[in-house]
């Protein structure tokens, strides 16, 4: 019998419209279009309305999604995002003086075959650019406060690479409008109960005003609540604080002090005494958070370092979000799938979650099976979402323990016994070469290992190679290209318009 599969998603956040429009969008590309989709959502309990920076992924997405870039800009009061700016993460300040270092989306410039990396490893400590400005022309770009592109420039490319700073509450609503015209049926309501049959599969999920709702596959978007991964499933959370501690935010939107206030295009992301700041530019406002541990600071310190950060004159209304760093190792099981915050959540650091909600919804719509078991996929795709939560959180913890800074939180990190094993492995064999692409491995990586080389250099980790000067004799043709790069990077930063004034003029065009 021909009988068209279902889905329903229950949750309209992020993970919840970004997977509706992108199975949507796949199977409208592979003739597949008889699929029903359902997002039922509930107002009352409303969206995270976090997650404001993403990574260079999310212009694939947008760009498949059939998302007009400039529209995008203009409907979620988005700017361009070239990376991140780590300000006191490898030291404290002393004296009022700050350390910074630069996170580049672009990769390190890689003349004919040949890795600039060794060269700048063993150039002068005391009088060598920092790693980012001397592989890519993005440091200085960025710093320039240029935007990663021309006006009137192919949609979602640019001579550099870049992200977006956006709005989440915009983001959700402009994918409701695509979602909902690619077919998806919308539906505004509760779940009050989610019923099991006697294989343990859902059989229904009970809502107030549309009664029992039966799908083929039941995707779980609910956010931290997880409604049917956690609650109805009882998927096991797998908590990973022992390896990443902080655990609270507390966040404010505010104006910008005046109206033609710099634009930066990168997040800045200043270190505190138990945990980090985010400070976002979007258009028009910006969006902080003071994101710490609950061991090793208080809630009201927490608002004393964001009101101290965002200074006298700033009244914001704050608000404070309690998370648990983990994930579900079982985030497909039987006939429900968990995408987003009820499949797991690290923290805010390298703006991990928009990222992990698009390798989710692309595998969902890859799998998805169209004859035969619904859950045929469950143990594969478990394996690969799993495989990326434990690598990201390598990644972050690189952040973390690798710096000097004196109070017990940062000490705590450097503890050998909080870092994972696979680290603490990588992180000894990179004292005597630099991160490799062939230390990773790509379907289950987020970061490549230039992103591992921009914090390890930003850190000031040291890789040692003097002992084998001798085998990089091209010290002459490096010391040309790095010049080259700081010769197109100061061209670029006069080239490319100012990131303000490309944001007016798109949102001028409207
Ligand atoms: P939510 O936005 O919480 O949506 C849940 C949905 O489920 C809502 O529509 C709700 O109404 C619905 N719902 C819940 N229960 C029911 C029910 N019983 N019946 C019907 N509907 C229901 N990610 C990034 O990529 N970059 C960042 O910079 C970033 N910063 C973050 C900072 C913080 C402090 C936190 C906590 C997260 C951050 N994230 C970030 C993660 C990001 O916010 C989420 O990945 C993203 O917003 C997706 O959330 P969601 O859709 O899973 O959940």
């Amino acid at each position: 019998m021909d009988r068209r599969r279902s889905i329903l998603i229950v949750g309209g956040g992020t993970a919840g419209w970004l997977t509706a429009a992108y199975l949507a969008k796949f199977l409208e590309a592979s003739g597949q279009g008889a699929l029903t989709i359902t997002v039922l959502e509930s107002p009352e309990i409303g969206i995270i309305g976090v997650g404001e920076a993403t990574f260079p992924t999310i212009r694939t997405t947008l760009q498949f999604l059939g998302i007009d870039e400039a529209r995008f800009i203009r409907e979620t009061s988005a700017t361009f995002k070239q990376g991140i700016r780590f300000t006191d993460w490898a030291r404290a300040p002393t004296d009022g003086r700050q350390s910074h270092f630069l996170h580049p989306f672009e990769a390190p410039l890689h003349p004919d075959g040949a890795s600039l990396v060794p060269y700048w490893l063993l150039q002068d400590e005391r009088d060598r650019a920092p790693f980012a400005e001397a592989v890519t022309i993005q440091a200085r770009v960025a710093e320039a406060r240029r935007a990663p592109k021309r006006p009137h420039e192919d949609a979602f490319t640019g001579p550099l690479s870049y992200a977006y700073h956006f709005d989440a509450a915009k983001l959700a609503a402009l994918l409701t409008r695509r979602a909902t015209s690619l077919g998806v049926r919308h539906l505004q309501d509760q779940v009050r109960q989610v019923q099991l049959d006697e294989h343990g599969a859902i059989s229904q999920v009970v809502t107030d005003a549309n009664g029992a709702l039966e799908a083929d596959l039941y995707i779980d978007c609910t956010g931290f609540r997880a409604e049917l991964i956690g609650r109805a499933l009882k998927a096991r959370f797998k908590p990973v604080s022992r390896w990443l501690f902080t655990d609270r935010a507390v966040t404010a939107k505010v104006p910008y002090a005046q109206p033609d206030a710099p634009l930066e295009s990168y997040t800045i992301s200043t270190a505190h005494e138990a945990g980090w700041i985010w400070d976002i530019g979007l258009n028009g406002m910006r969006g902080i958070g003071c994101v710490y541990s609950s061991r090793h600071m208080s809630d009201e310190r927490a608002e004393g370092v964001l009101r101290s950060y965002l200074g006298p004159d700033a009244e914001p209304v704050t608000r404070r979000i309690a998370f648990e760093a983990g994930y579900r190792e079982r985030q497909w099981i039987k006939n429900c799938v968990a995408v987003g915050l009820s499949a797991g959540f690290l923290e805010p650091l390298e703006s991990t979650g928009v990222v992990l909600i698009e390798a989710a919804a692309a595998m969902i719509a890859e799998f998805f099976p169209h004859n035969g078991p619904i859950d045929a996929p469950a143990a594969r795709f478990n394996e690969l979402m799993t495989a990326r939560y434990d690598n990201i959180i390598n990644f972050l913890k690189l952040h973390y323990c690798l710096s000097q800074r004196p109070e017990p939180f940062w000490l705590d990190n450097r503890d050998p016994a909080s870092i994972p094993e696979r680290l603490a492995q990588l992180l000894e064999q990179w004292r005597y070469r630099p991160p490799s692409r062939f230390d990773f491995n790509l379907d289950v990586e987020t970061f490549a290992f230039f992103n591992y080389q921009y914090i390890l250099y930003g850190m000031g980790f040291r890789t040692d190679l003097t002992p084998g000067r001798n085998d990089f004799p091209n010290v002459g043709a490096a010391e040309k290209v790095f010049a080259r790069i700081r010769a197109y990077g100061e061209r670029a930063s006069q080239d490319l318009p100012g990131h303000r004034e490309l944001i007016e003029q798109i949102n001028a065009e409207a």
